[in-house]
């Protein structure tokens, strides 16, 4: 049985295609990419999505994964050669061109002006195009190539180790978080998180916007990696965003800060997903190569949750095929994942100790564990027991029991939990005897087996959860 879970994205043309049902029958969860398509694009396969859903009977969280602060260069006619060794210019976009230089390119973002500070490397276009600022005057600033090539209009800029005081939601931020809420999208993802506040701004708007989707943030900035904590704290999860923090950190250090955010968001008991070229090769070939399916079990070895696909379902030649080999390879590595004492976290963090409802779900877990339970049992109102539980629970199978078809959905991104909507029982009796017939024919309980429940006890008021009880069926 696959634990680890999938994470999809899901564009208009793999809505438009006839993979979609196929797909979604994988898929575990949905990503919208706000940095593409149009809001009526958008409203188009948040619908053609959930009636699918609907139809395969599968409760699939959709996420929409917010541009954020993404820079780009302004538009200019024709691209512009940036030689190596040459010096040109940024200018204020709102300004006329520099005269007399190799080279000038408009800049439309007043903020980064600000921020320039000479020897700063600058890189272009993902990284293929490197500059080194040189100084940094009223009309722009002077920068040397350092890595040359062809510039084409509305490229994205990264300054690295620029630090600048700006608002983390643009106006399109905005507008989608309003569309997303208006669709009542399950969470919303932040690009380029900085430090918690960006997380807390973000919740802050969706509240005022009248939602309650929680925030995964996306760990691809090196600000972030220096307030992980905190940053863990304000947010639902996290996503180990590869694209940019290769860009920003350089390709060799995505390994291991994998492997580091992981153990942290682990640490935190919060979710983290794994995502960005996981199978690049896909794009264009219906089979992916040994060291893609190498990395995809790594990732889970590392101990993420999820693992995602970006181009390679939304604008790939073979998207179902590429979605059905991360479940094989996810398959298979889960099978070969390291007992569960050897994935439990290495301690918890102060903010964890000394709570009631973590000890209980360590009890809990360390109780299935030495009883080989079938299945421990949550009872989460928030969903907040439900991802402390996956956590821990090693390779115990977890149920996430809730009257809430939001939070039912969103445990859709939890490694080993699935989910099952149940009514709202007054007493406690009343409540395990309603599931069992449920629980039995979702998961084959035999005489004998053994099931540990954790509940809060008055039932159903979120965070409140403070009993363990295990039964013998
Ligand atoms: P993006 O984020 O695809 O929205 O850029 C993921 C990443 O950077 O890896
Ligand atoms: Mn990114």
């Amino acid at each position: 049985m696959r634990k680890t879970k999938l994470v999809i994205t899901v564009s208009p043309e793999l809505v438009a295609g006839e993979k979609l049902r196929e797909i979604l029958e994988l898929a575990d969860a949905v990503r919208l990419n706000a940095s593409h398509s149009s809001t009526a694009e958008r409203t188009q396969v948040i619908q053609a999505v959930r009636a699918m859903a609907e139809a395969l009977n599968r409760r699939i969280p959709i996420f929409l994964d917010l541009q954020g602060p993404k820079w780009r260069v302004g538009r200019f006619e024709t691209p512009v050669e940036l030689p190596v060794g040459s010096q040109g210019v940024l200018y204020p976009a709102d300004m006329a061109a520099p005269e007399g230089c190799a080279w000038a390119v408009p800049l439309p973002h007043p903020e980064l002006f600000l921020g320039a500070r000479s020897g700063q490397s600058w890189l272009l276009d993902d990284g293929n195009l490197a500059l080194e600022v040189v100084d940094v005057k009223p009309g722009g600033i002077h920068v040397r190539v350092k890595v040359g090539g062809l510039l084409k209009p509305r490229k994205g800029v990264h300054p690295i180790g620029l630090d600048v005081a700006f608002d983390p939601l643009t106006p399109k931020d905005l507008e989608d978080i309003k569309w997303g809420i208006e669709h009542g999208v399950d969470l919303f993802a932040q690009s380029f998180v900085r430090r918690a506040s960006d997380v807390r701004a973000l919740q802050a708007t969706i509240r005022a916007y009248g939602g309650n989707q929680p925030v995964i943030a996306k760990i691809e900035h090196p600000q972030a990696l220096e307030n992980m904590e905190r940053i863990l704290e304000a947010s639902w999860g996290v996503m180990v965003a590869r694209g940019d923090l290769g860009v920003e950190f350089g390709v060799e250090k995505v390994p291991a800060l994998q492997k580091q955010i992981i153990r942290q968001a682990r640490n935190a008991m919060k979710p983290v997903i794994t995502a960005t070229q996981m199978l690049e090769s896909m794009i264009e070939n219906p089979q992916p190569t040994r060291a893609e399916a190498s990395d995809i079990a790594n990732a889970i070895w590392d101990g993420t949750d999820a693992v995602m696909l970006s181009a390679e379902s939304a604008a790939g030649k073979y998207p179902l095929e590429a979605v059905q080999w991360l479940a094989r390879i996810a398959e298979d590595a889960d099978e070969h994942a390291p007992a569960s004492s050897e994935r439990r976290t290495d301690r918890l963090p102060d903010s964890l100790s000394g709570r009631t409802d973590v000890a209980v779900a360590l009890a809990a877990c360390r109780a299935g564990e030495d009883l080989k339970a079938r299945l421990i049992v949550v009872f989460t109102e928030g969903g907040g027991s439900a991802r402390m539980v996956s956590r821990l629970a090693g390779n115990t199978s977890v149920v996430g029991a809730t009257t809430d078809l939001t939070n039912a959905r969103r445990m859709g991104l939890l490694r080993g939990v699935s989910s099952m909507l149940v009514p709202k029982a007054g007493h406690l009796s009343e409540m395990l005897e309603s599931i069992e017939p449920q629980l039995k024919a979702d998961h084959g309980l035999l005489p004998g087996d053994r099931v540990v429940f954790t509940l809060g006890h008055p039932l159903w008021t979120a965070g409140s959860t403070n009993t363990m009880r295990v039964l013998t069926y």
